[in-house]
C-alpha cells in the first residue's frame, strides 16, 4: 500500500497539472469509491468548483476545491490517479472520473476497489475538514506527520514514553505518527538496529534518537526517489526507484548488507517484517510473549530438513537447505515483482496513449 513518499509523489504530480482547473462533472461507476456521498450527490456537490491546491495529510491526498471544501483520496491497495484528454478511452479499473472544463479528466482507477474517496467542507472556525459544520475533523485522529519540521526528537520521545507496546505495530500506527507502512517501517527498524518485536519502553535515549532520525532519513530519501514501486504503485509522471534501494524490504534470504548475515521474515499481525536478526537483537524481555511471532521466521537456516527440495521446487537440488530456501525466496520475490512491473505498464498503456 502507498506510504508517506508514494502519496506525496502523486500529489507532487498532480499539482502543476489541476491546479487552476475548475471541475464541471463527475462520473462514478462504483458507488462504494465515494465515502461521503452518493454518485449522485457528489457529481452535483463537485460540479462548478476550482482546484485550488493539492496537498497530503497522512497516506491521503487532499485536493483543495473552491467553496470551503476539499477531496480526500486514500489510494489503499491498487488506487492510481492519472490526468487525460476526455477522449482517452476509459478501461473497466477506472471508478471515478472527474471531468474539467479545459477537456481533460482526472480518473481514480483502482483494481482492488478498496480506494476511498470523500467529499468534505471547512468549518469556518478552524480551518479543519469536517464531515459537516461544528462536526468532527477529518483527521482528527491521525497523529503528526513526521516530515514536518516542527516534529522534534522532544515530540518523538514524548509520543513514545507514552506507548508500551512493541516497535512495528506502533511504527504502523497512525495514531502515533502517519504515514509509515510496512516497507519504511522495516527499513528505519533495520537503520537503527531495533528489533521490530522491541517494546517501545526498553529504548534507551540513544535508541530514540536514532529510531527518530531514521524514520525521517529514510521517508525523505524515498520522497526524493519518488517512493517504492512495489505492486501497483505508480504517479502521473510514472514509477519510483525507491525500491531499488531498499535494505531489507522483501530482501528474505539476501544478505544483510551490514553484516552479511541472510536477512529474515517473521510475520507480526499478518504482515511480513523483514529483520537482521543479527543486527537487530532482541532481549530476553521482550522475547517474553513474542515465541509464537519468533516460530514464524523464515529465510535463514533452519533445522528441519527434508521439506527443503520440495519447497523449492527445481533447480535447487544439491544445495544446502538454506542456500535452497533463499533460492525459493528470490523466485517468489522476483516473480511477484514482475507482475507488479506488467500491471503497471498495463495501467499506463491503457490510461496515458
Ligand atoms: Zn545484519
Amino acid at each position: 500500500m502507498p506510504e508517506l513518499p508514494e502519496v506525496e509523489t502523486v500529489a507532487r504530480d498532480l499539482r502543476p497539472r489541476i491546479v487552476g482547473a475548475t471541475i464541471t462533472g463527475a462520473r462514478c461507476s462504483w458507488a462504494r469509491t465515494l465515502r461521503t456521498h452518493s454518485p449522485e450527490a457528489f457529481a452535483e456537490a463537485v460540479a462548478g468548483r476550482g482546484v485550488e491546491a493539492v496537498g497530503r495529510r497522512a497516506k491521503q491526498i487532499v485536493i483543495d476545491l473552491s467553496g470551503d471544501a476539499a477531496l480526500t483520496i486514500h489510494l489503499k491497495m491498487t488506487g492510481q490517479l492519472f490526468v487525460v484528454p476526455a477522449d482517452t478511452p476509459v478501461d473497466p479499473y477506472v471508478r471515478l472520473v472527474l471531468e474539467l472544463v479545459d477537456g481533460r479528466e482526472i480518473r481514480f482507477r483502482d483494481i482492488r476497489k478498496f480506494g476511498k474517496i470523500g467529499l468534505y467542507g471547512r468549518d469556518p472556525a478552524t480551518g479543519e475538514l469536517v464531515t459537516e459544520v461544528g462536526g468532527a475533523a477529518v483527521f482528527a485522529a491521525l497523529g503528526p506527520e513526521p516530515l514536518d519540521d516542527a516534529f522534534t526528537v522532544r515530540e518523538f520521545r514524548r509520543l513514545l514514553r507514552r506507548r508500551s507496546g512493541r516497535l512495528k505495530p506502533l511504527l504502523l500506527d497512525q495514531s502515533f505518527i502517519v504515514g509509515v507502512g510496512n516497507i519504511y517501517a522495516d527499513e528505519a527498524l533495520w537503520a537503527s538496529r531495533l528489533h521490530p518485536l522491541r517494546t517501545a519502553g526498553t529504548l534507551r535515549p540513544a535508541d530514540e534518537r536514532h529510531l527518530f532520525e531514521s524514520v525521517r532519513t529514510i521517508l525523505a530519501e524515498a520522497v526524493e526517489r519518488r517512493g517504492s514501486s512495489i505492486d501497483d504503485y505508480t504517479a502521473p509522471d510514472g514509477d519510483g526507484s525507491m525500491q531499488e534501494h531498499l535494505q531489507v524490504y522483501q530482501r528474505t534470504g539476501e544478505p544483510c548488507p551490514r553484516c552479511a548475515r541472510p536477512i529474515k521474515r517473521i510475520v507480526i499481525g499478518a504482515r511480513s517484517t523483514h529483520l537482521c536478526s543479527w543486527c537487530q537483537r532482541l532481549g530476553a524481555r521482550d522475547r517474553k510473549g513474542a515465541a509464537a511471532i519468533l516460530r514464524t521466521m523464515s529465510g535463514g537456516p533452519r533445522r528441519a530438513g527434508g521439506r527443503w527440495t520440495e519447497l523449492a521446487g527445481e533447480g535447487t537440488l544439491g544445495l544446502t537447505p538454506a542456500e535452497a530456501e533463499r533460492a525459493t525466496a528470490r523466485t517468489r520475490t522476483e516473480r511477484t515483482k514482475r507482475a507488479a512491473a506488467t500491471r503497471r505498464a498495463a495501467a499506463r498503456a491503457s490510461v496515458l496513449r
